[in-house]
């Protein structure tokens, strides 16, 4: 990992959590998931654009036969939560009787999976779960049924692996908190 701070649009943010650090979470994660779904061929709706890369490693590590889809919700702007759930790209692919887990970058206020999770079941799927790169708990402000967290952070804010700090930061391997 970098050693040093770094520099986006003029925000200082130093190194948080490396290749390696996420790698393991990752991993973990794709162990549970395999097993708890064995044998059942889920559908990972993966939300973009933060979870890409997530989403990559994630699936190359999950066992067993599975779909994935690409939908895109909503816009966050700068470095507060803008709390507007907005579908931009939906889902094609049947939903109706398929074990759904969405793939989603960070679950901060919860506001998103609070408006996505009712529109997935809406559509009769057989069950519908959240796996999450990350999870800020202190900043939850609705109840959801989280299944699925690679690592539970404090609520400062991040970029890397994915997740970006508008627009740039996406591509680094590891990931960078805002000092
Ligand atoms: P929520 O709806 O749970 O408040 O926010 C979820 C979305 O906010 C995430 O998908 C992510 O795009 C964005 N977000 C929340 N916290 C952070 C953060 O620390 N860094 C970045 N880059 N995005 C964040």
């Amino acid at each position: 990992m970098g050693q040093s701070q770094i520099t986006i649009h003029n925000k200082a943010f130093r190194p948080y959590l490396s290749v390696a650090q996420l790698d393991e979470a990752v991993t973990g994660l794709a162990a549970r998931i395999s097993a708890d779904y064995a044998g059942r061929e889920p559908l990972f709706v993966v939300v973009l654009t933060g979870a890409f890369m997530f989403a990559s490693d994630l699936l190359k590590r999950v066992t067993g036969p599975c779909e994935i889809v690409f939908i895109r919700v909503a816009s966050y702007e700068g470095t507060d939560s803008s709390g507007v759930v907005q579908e931009i790209m939906g889902l094609r692919e049947e939903v109706h009787g398929r074990h759904l887990i969405i793939v989603e970058d960070i679950v901060d206020t919860g506001t998103t999976m609070h408006h996505l999770v009712p529109k997935l079941q809406a559509n009769g799927p057989a069950s519908v779960e959240i796996a999450t790169l990350f999870f800020k708990p202190e900043s939850l402000r609705h109840e959801i049924n989280l299944r699925y967290v690679a690592l539970e952070i404090p609520n400062d804010f991040v970029v890397g692996y994915g997740l970006d700090y508008d627009g740039l930061g996406r591509n680094l391997p590891d990931v960078y908190v805002a000092v």
